[in-house]
């Protein structure tokens, strides 16, 4: 039976450390890390992680912003209020809430942050800065499942890693965190040919379909560590791509759904919105 790893333990006691090194920024410099999320339109699950970003922000002592704007918002106005943002020294994080209504490019949305503000990671630069390794923000999903892996001294150097998924926002980076941290790495999509074998050679399993209940127990090798990112609505509620039930009984380590990968994505915000504040006041 697979021990559970307990993304909501994991994120509390990370969130414990950011709110203590808040405190200690502000004491020295006066400067409290800033937070602002835009969002444009009224995705009501957006709103629910804006909300939630907002009370995060709060817990561990940040200033946070939050601009709602209305869905026929035009891209010029959305883009004036970034460049207000890159310019106010009280904001290290500017993150705006993804989708945005179809009239706006979210390239150029993104382009526009000021890479020093994109806590996000999802700016060219910063994608770039974590190919070659030399990155201060992580993007938060992948990031978070590196904290959970660390937190569980799950080591993965020289073990095989297989990430279904090829998302720039979950399975690119997390394939290139494991890399660098000397995983060998495999990344499966939905043109990946005898995926179920490919998946049974792993010693760590990423599962970021968005497909409820996707991988099965016979694609898993007995005592494997599967990390379950997706977040799916099926009759009962919330589900991962994994199926729970059964795989946790051949599995070494297994995160839930919900209580395992999600809420390590807020608290890896929060970290990098902390780093970028550490930056701008000269502390490393
Ligand atoms: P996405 O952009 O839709 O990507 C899904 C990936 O799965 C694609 O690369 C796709 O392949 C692949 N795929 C689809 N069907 C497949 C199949 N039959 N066999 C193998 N691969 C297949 O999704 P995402 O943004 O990466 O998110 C994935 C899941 O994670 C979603 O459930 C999402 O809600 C969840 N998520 C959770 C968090 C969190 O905080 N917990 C954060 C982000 C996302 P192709 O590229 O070939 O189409």
């Amino acid at each position: 039976m697979a021990q559970i790893i307990n993304g909501k333990e994991v994120s509390q006691s990370v969130r414990d450390k950011i709110r203590r090194k808040c405190e200690e920024l502000v004491g020295k410099t006066g400067l409290r890390p800033g937070l602002a999320v835009i969002l444009v339109g009224e995705d009501p699950a957006s709103q629910i992680y804006v909300r939630n970003k907002k009370k995060a922000c709060e817990e561990v002592g940040f200033l946070s912003r939050e601009y709602r704007l209305g869905g026929e918002t035009s891209e010029e106005e959305l883009l004036e209020l970034i460049d207000s943002l890159n310019a106010d020294p009280r904001i290290h994080g500017i993150l705006v809430q993804l989708p945005v209504p179809k009239h706006i490019d979210d390239k150029k949305v993104i382009a526009r942050i000021d890479p020093k503000k994109d806590v996000d990671a999802f700016s060219f630069e910063n994608v770039g800065r974590i190919m070659t390794g030399e990155f201060d923000f992580v993007p938060c999903t992948p990031a978070g499942i590196m904290e959970l892996l660390a937190a569980y001294d799950i080591d993965p150097a020289g073990k095989h890693a297989v990430v279904i998924g090829r998302s720039n926002i979950v399975g690119k980076p997390m394939a290139m965190l494991l890399l660098h941290k000397n995983a060998t790495v495999t990344i499966c999509h939905s043109r990946t040919q005898n995926l179920k074998e490919i998946c049974r050679q792993a010693d760590i399993l990423v599962a970021a379909v968005g497909k409820a209940r996707f991988v099965t127990e016979d694609m898993v090798k007995e005592g494997a560590v599967v990390i379950d990112v997706g977040m799916n609505r099926d009759e009962k509620g919330l589900c991962g791509d994994v199926d729970f039930d059964a795989v946790e009984k051949k599995a070494s380590f297994i995160t839930p759904v919900p209580g395992g990968v999600g809420p390590m994505t807020i608290t890896l915000l929060l970290q990098n919105t902390l780093t970028s504040a550490r930056k701008a006041a000269n502390i490393k």
